[in-house]
């Protein structure tokens, strides 16, 4: 068995299933650590340093370019979906930059579990709607 080289973590059994299936579509064998532990329970994913996606040293620079494509697609998947106005569908949602003393202040009036409450993000120049 060769050394296998860690290219990527990640702190989702799915995600970590999904980068599998496109590493799999692309020819190379990977294997996960610290799978079970993370299954087992999600909050162990921090203190184990995540699930490790590993390859084979000879597979390390194709396995790099195809976790980089996977981030790129999430990442612009994300930002196009998020941008849609669910009332109206208007796909020109614009972001909300929320002053950072709103944070502050709610924390201070109302406690730290304001942290948890989910801002809108984005508003519909159309309607007016807004969301997260
Ligand atoms: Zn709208």
């Amino acid at each position: 068995m060769n050394q296998q080289i860690t290219v990527g973590t990640c702190t989702e059994i799915l995600e970590a299933s999904m980068i599998q299936m496109e590493l799999d579509a692309a020819g190379i064998d990977c294997d996960l650590d610290n799978e079970f532990t993370v299954g087992v329970d999600p909050l162990l994913a921090n203190a184990v340093g995540g699930i490790k996606i590993k390859v084979s040293p000879a597979c390390v620079e194709a396995a790099t370019e195809v976790l980089e494509k996977y981030y790129e697609n999430k990442a612009s998947e994300r930002a196009a979906k998020a941008k849609i106005c669910p009332q109206c569908k208007n796909k020109d949602g614009q972001p909300i930059h929320k002053p950072n003393w709103v944070g502050i202040l709610s924390v201070l009036t109302l406690g730290a579990f304001t942290m948890l409450y989910a801002w809108p993000k984005f508003s519909c120049p159309d309607c007016r709607n807004t969301w997260s």
